[in-house]
């Protein structure tokens, strides 16, 4: 993966998902996943972390700085503490930040997943070190980041939830307390649900996408309800941000040629700003990329 700040040069980054954590560093001018970890619900951070320590130190090189990218709320003020992992319910309350920092003695941040990510999308040049952008990912939740000349707005510290926004007063209840969030409409769930309603069938979003592209009219439909809300969100984003533009990435991103007609038509009738969307460049490294580029921009 290329990238063009030369600061990030003995940076590594760590992924960690649901299902398992990426590690990788910046040497000689590319990134490399050095190795993959399994996680899973019954993940026990201080071992994992105790685990990816050992890794980068057994690497035996440079090491100036360490980036952790996980979904979910992270304080970084109080230096890296997971407040809240939607996917890893024992990282909850943990301070990834500290344990890293003991283990490695180097300087350690920590993130959210969608943060990362975005950084290594401005540090690979996908995203402009100009104007304002906002980055949004479609997926099983709705997450987001603020891109203002380059850089991350933070705000307090938790910017970017914009999945839980609300669009429906009294609508769908979300697992974060409120009901109506945006992302109870346009995540994977709601693509399934809008799918099951006019056919019958519970699949899975892939399956959808594959029945759509093949012109079957219920997976067609489907995307094009799930369009509308997408073109909701986002037109309610360009009502309070005014970007540049947006970029999209998730899991669901990957379908946009399937729902951006529909969440366009939607869009122009809900705000007069310009319709600029492009879909970013995803791999399975760009997470911990993003990480190692975060460390390198950021420590
Ligand atoms: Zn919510």
């Amino acid at each position: 993966m290329g990238y063009r700040n030369k600061s990030l040069e003995t940076c590594w980054g760590i992924d960690v998902g649901g299902t398992s954590a990426k590690i990788g560093c910046i040497t000689a001018g590319a990134f490399r996943i050095v190795d993959t970890l399994p996680t899973g619900v019954n993940c026990n951070p201080e071992n994992l972390l105790k685990r990816i320590s050992q890794l980068i130190l057994a690497e035996k090189t440079e090491l100036r700085a360490v980036g952790l990218g996980t979904a979910g709320l992270i304080d970084r003020a109080a230096g890296g503490v997971i407040r809240f992992s939607p996917n890893l319910p024992l990282w909850s309350g943990i301070n990834a930040g500290d344990i890293l920092r003991d283990l490695l003695n180097v300087p350690v941040i920590v993130d959210n997943d969608c943060n990362a990510f975005a950084i290594g999308a401005i540090n690979s040049g996908q995203i402009p070190q100009e104007g304002l952008w906002l980055f949004v990912t479609l997926g099983t939740g709705i997450g987001g980041t603020i891109i203002n000349q380059g850089q991350i707005v933070y705000g307090t510290g938790y910017s970017g939830e914009f999945g839980h926004s609300t669009v429906r007063e009294g609508g769908i209840p979300c697992s974060c307390g409120s009901d109506g969030c945006w992302e109870r409409y346009a995540g994977k769930e709601a693509l399934q649900w809008y799918y099951k309603r006019l056919s019958g069938e519970i699949v899975p979003p892939e399956q959808i996408s594959l029945l759509a592209s093949m012109g079957r009219i219920p997976a067609i439909e489907a995307f094009r309800e799930y369009g509308r809300w997408v073109g909701i969100g986002l037109a309610n984003l360009a009502n309070c941000f005014s970007p540049m533009g947006f970029f999209l990435g998730g899991g669901l991103s990957a379908t946009a040629h399937l729902f951006e007609t529909a969440a366009m038509e939607e869009y122009k009738k809900r705000c007069k700003h310009r319709w600029n969307i492009s879909v970013l460049e995803d791999s399975p490294e760009a997470g911990a990329f993003g990480a190692a580029s975060m460390a390198g921009s950021q420590c």
